[in-house]
């Protein structure tokens, strides 16, 4: 019973930047659940591929610039055409520029606000109509942070794209949610990634999070395996809204 209530056998999940880090992960532990995975982002996924192929399933890639794709529908089309059907969506990309906020140009706030908060909410809104159209269920799963919570310091269009994010989860839940379509989100805590790779390099913020953590370590990418399967599952179909932080503890504090 409980293992049913997590396999997702037969399924279909487009996940979002899934190349490296915390997308590579998802991608990976929603192939082991028994998905088949549709990849789109602007790098090749070639790691990926090879995990999902070991763990028995096949990965369709798609190679997209979330920035500058101007018709979501047409990704949401090309995932259906390859694999007859798409069940879970992972906005997983996403991008951070760090500066003074005093310094910090608008070209930078446009790139991560793209990237993090206008293709989430197009791509989202594709799979939507396409489930509401045909009647069928559906599962959204953005990606969130620390600080969709916190203010954060020298990442301004960041925060506001994650704090965005949280929102959204809950304004399209509550439009979504009687479709039986699920919008939750996931939010990392320190997660050892590229994303991060500044962090983890400087030796005194490194210190400061790693003392700040109560589970006393960077989280792993593999960290988000149970999480996502957990809201790609049934086990958690009565979930509509929710931000959920993975972070040993950090919010805790
Ligand atoms: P990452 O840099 O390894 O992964 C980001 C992925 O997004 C890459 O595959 C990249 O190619 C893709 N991407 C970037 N711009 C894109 C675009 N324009 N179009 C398509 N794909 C694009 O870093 P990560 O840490 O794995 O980040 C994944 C997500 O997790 C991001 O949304 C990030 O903000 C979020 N996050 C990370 C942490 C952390 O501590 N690492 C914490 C909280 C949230």
């Amino acid at each position: 019973m409980s293992q049913q209530l997590f396999d997702l056998s037969g399924q279909v999940a487009m996940v979002t930047g899934c190349s490296t880090g915390l997308g590579q992960a998802m991608a990976i532990a929603l192939a082991q659940a028994g998905c088949n995975i549709v990849a789109i982002g602007v790098s090749d996924p070639k790691e990926t591929v090879t995990a999902i192929e070991q763990a028995g399933q096949r990965c369709h890639v798609i190679h997209a610039d979330l920035a500058q794709v101007n018709d979501m529908a047409k990704l949401v089309s090309e995932a259906v055409e390859a694999f007859g059907q798409l069940n879970i969506l992972v906005n997983n990309a996403g991008i951070i520029r760090r500066a003074d906020a005093v310094d910090f140009t608008e070209a930078d706030w446009d790139a991560v606000m793209d990237v993090n908060i206008k293709s989430l909410f197009l791509l989202s809104q594709a799979a939507a109509k396409h489930w509401i159209g045909q009647h069928s269920k559906g599962k959204i799963i953005n990606i969130a942070s620390m600080l969709s919570f916190q203010g954060g310091i020298r990442v301004p269009s960041y925060t506001a794209s994650k704090s965005g994010v949280l929102g959204l989860t809950r304004a399209l839940a509550n439009e979504w949610a009687k479709y039986n379509i699920n919008v939750n989100a996931i939010a990392p805590g320190y997660m050892a990634t590229n994303n991060t790779a500044a962090l983890q390099a400087d030796v005194q913020r490194n210190q400061e999070i790693l003392a700040r953590i109560p589970a006393e370590r960077w989280g792993q990418p593999a960290d988000l395996a149970g999480p996502v399967v957990f809201l790609a599952s049934a086990a958690s179909d009565y979930m509509h809204g929710h931000t959920m932080a993975v972070d040993g503890g950090w919010l805790a504090r």
